[in-house]
C-alpha cells in the first residue's frame, strides 16, 4: 500500500474510440503432402464467402497454425520439404494474393526456415498492400515440434501494431471515418498452455502478457487437439495399445460417415448470421467427436479459462487487500526462466531490477499482473475491451490426432458482471459474462466465419 501511495499520479486525458472490425476466420483440414489441394479448397471457401449475400469486406483474415502444410511432422527430414524462408513459398504467396484480393491483413501459420539451420513454427502477417509486416515464431512448443528440432521464439511473446483506416469513431459520431492503430499480439496454440505443461497453471503466461501490455487484438493460429486424440506416451510407444486406440477412432469416424483424415470440402459458412455461441457449463460438455457442425465446447471452455486475466472474477478484490500479491507478481517472471528468451542474457533486466536503488517499485512492475490483479487495481482489465480471434484447424492426422476446429471470435468486455448471487463463485468458462461469444464454427468441418466486432479503445 505504501508503494502505491508513493507512486506518481498523473491525470491523462483520454478519448474513447469505438472501433468496428470485421474478422474472417478460415478453418481448414490440411493433410501433409496435399498443399495444392488445400490451397484450392481455400480459394473455394473465399469465393463462397465473397459471393455470400451478407458479405462485407473483412479487415483481417486469420488462418490456422501450419494452415497449408499439415501439422504432425515426425522428423526434421519429414518437414524439410515444406519449410520456407520469409517472403517466399506457398503460404506467403497465398497470403499475399488473399491480402491483395480482399485488401486486408492476412495472418497465416507456416513452417519457417531461418538461414541454414534454424526451423520455427511461425505465423506471417501480410498487410493490405501485400507486404509482409510481421513474422511471429511460436514461443511455447508442443511435443510434436520437438520431433523436428523446432526453435523457441528467442523474443518470447511479442506485440505489434496493426493499422485500420476508417474503422473508428468517437462515441457521438455517426460513421466510422477515423483511422485506428491497434496493439496486437499473436499466440500459436501451445502459447496458450502452461510452458511445457510444467509451469504453474495459474501463471497464465500468454494471457497475462497480453493484459500486462494492454494488447487490444489477440490473434491465435491453432492446431489444437480434441481431447479424444491419442496423446498418452505409453500408448504411442506400444504398438498393440496404439492399434487398439486407433481402431477406436476409426470406428467413431466410420459411425460419422467420415474418412480417416476427417471431413474435406463440406463447407460450413457463417457469414450473414450474427448467431452467438451458447454458453455451456463444463459439466454439460462432451469431447465426443460427433456433430461436426457444432463447436467443441470442452475446448471453448478451456480456452476461456486460459484467458483468466481477461475474465471478471469476484475474488480478486480480496487478494488485492492481501500484500502477498507483490510477491506473486515478482515470483512470476515474464517468461519461464528456462526459456530460450533468457539464454543470451539480453532480457536479464526482466527478472531483476524491478526495484530501483531506493527500493521503489519501477513503473514496469506496476503494469504487471498476477491472475489479472495488478498492484494498482484488483482487476487491471476492468473497464477495457479486447478482441480474441481463434482460427483452429480441423480434421485428423495419422488416424490418431484429432483437431478440434471450433474457430471463434470473442470480445472481452471488461464488465464486472452482476448476475451472480451473493455466495456464488464466478464461472471461469464460457458462462462468464465478461466475455461475449460472437460465434464459432463446428469442430469437424472446413469453412469460414465472419463477424463484425465493435469495441472501445482509449486514445
Ligand atoms: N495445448 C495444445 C493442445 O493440447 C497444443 C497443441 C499445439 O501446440 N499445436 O492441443
Amino acid at each position: 500500500v505504501q508503494i502505491l501511495a508513493g507512486g506518481t499520479c498523473s491525470v491523462e486525458m483520454t478519448n474513447k474510440l469505438l472501433v468496428s472490425l470485421k474478422v474472417l476466420l478460415i478453418q481448414l483440414n490440411p493433410q501433409i503432402g496435399q498443399t495444392d489441394q488445400t490451397i484450392k479448397r481455400t480459394w473455394t471457401i473465399l469465393d463462397k464467402v465473397a459471393k455470400s449475400s451478407a458479405y462485407v469486406k473483412p479487415d483481417i483474415i486469420l488462418f490456422p497454425e501450419f494452415a497449408l502444410t499439415g501439422y504432425n511432422f515426425h522428423s526434421k527430414n519429414d518437414i524439410l520439404p515444406y519449410v520456407t524462408g520469409q517472403g517466399e513459398g506457398p503460404s506467403f504467396q497465398l497470403a499475399k494474393s488473399v491480402s491483395e484480393k480482399f485488401q486486408c491483413y492476412t495472418i497465416m501459420g507456416y513452417p519457417e526456415q531461418a538461414g541454414e539451420q534454424k526451423l520455427y513454427n511461425s505465423v506471417l502477417v501480410i498487410d493490405p498492400e501485400g507486404k509482409q509486416v510481421f513474422n511471429y515464431r511460436k514461443t511455447f512448443l508442443y511435443d510434436t515440434e520437438e520431433n523436428w528440432d523446432c526453435g523457441e521464439n528467442p523474443e518470447g511473446f511479442q506485440t505489434f501494431p496493426m493499422h485500420f483506416p476508417k474503422c473508428a469513431k468517437l462515441p457521438d459520431e455517426k460513421s466510422f471515418t477515423r483511422d485506428v492503430t491497434l496493439l496486437s499480439s499473436i499466440g500459436i496454440c501451445m502459447d496458450l498452455s502452461p510452458y511445457k505443461f510444467k509451469a504453474p497453471f495459474n501463471h497464465f503466461e500468454f494471457s497475462s502478457f497480453c493484459v500486462d501490455n494492454n494488447v487490444e487484438l489477440i490473434l491465435c493460429s491453432m492446431a489444437w487437439l480434441n481431447s479424444t486424440s491419442i496423446t498418452d506416451k505409453q500408448v504411442l510407444q506400444n504398438d498393440s495399445l496404439l492399434n487398439a486406440a486407433k481402431n477406436k477412432i476409426a470406428f467413431v469416424l466410420k459411425e460419422q460417415g467420415l474418412p480417416l483424415s476427417g471431413s474435406h470440402g463440406v463447407y460450413q459458412l457463417k457469414i450473414g448470421d450474427s448467431q452467438h455461441t451458447s454458453r455451456v457449463p463444463s459439466e454439460d460438455c462432451t469431447s465426443d467427436y460427433k456433430e461436426m457442425d457444432e463447436p467443441d465446447m470442452t475446448n471453448v471452455n478451456y480456452w476461456m479459462l486460459r484467458f483468466f486475466p481477461f475474465l471478471y472474477y469476484k475474488e480478486r478484490t480480496k487478494w488485492f487487500r492481501d500484500s502477498s500479491l507483490l510477491e506473486s507478481i515478482l515470483a512470476k517472471s515474464k517468461m519461464p526462466l528456462d526459456h530460450q528468451y533468457y539464454k543470451d542474457e539480453k532480457h536479464k533486466e526482466d527478472v531483476t531490477d524491478l526495484m530501483d536503488s531506493e527500493g521503489k517499485i519501477k513503473d514496469a512492475l506496476l503494469e504487471r499482473t498476477f491472475l489479472g490483479a495488478s498492484l494498482r487495481q484488483p482487476w487491471k482489465f476492468k473497464g477495457k475491451n479486447a478482441v480474441l480471434a481463434v482460427a483452429n484447424r480441423c480434421g485428423i492426422e495419422d488416424g490418431a490426432t484429432i483437431f478440434a476446429g471450433s474457430s471463434g471470435i470473442y470480445k472481452f468486455n471488461g464488465k464486472e458482471t452482476d448476475y451472480l448471487k451473493k455466495d456464488e463463485d464466478t464461472p471461469l468458462n464460457s458462462l462468464n459474462e465478461s466475455v461475449d461469444l460472437l460465434g464459432n464454427l463446428g469442430k469437424g468441418l472446413e469453412g469460414a466465419i465472419l463477424r463484425e466486432v465493435q469495441f472501445e479503445v482509449s486514445r
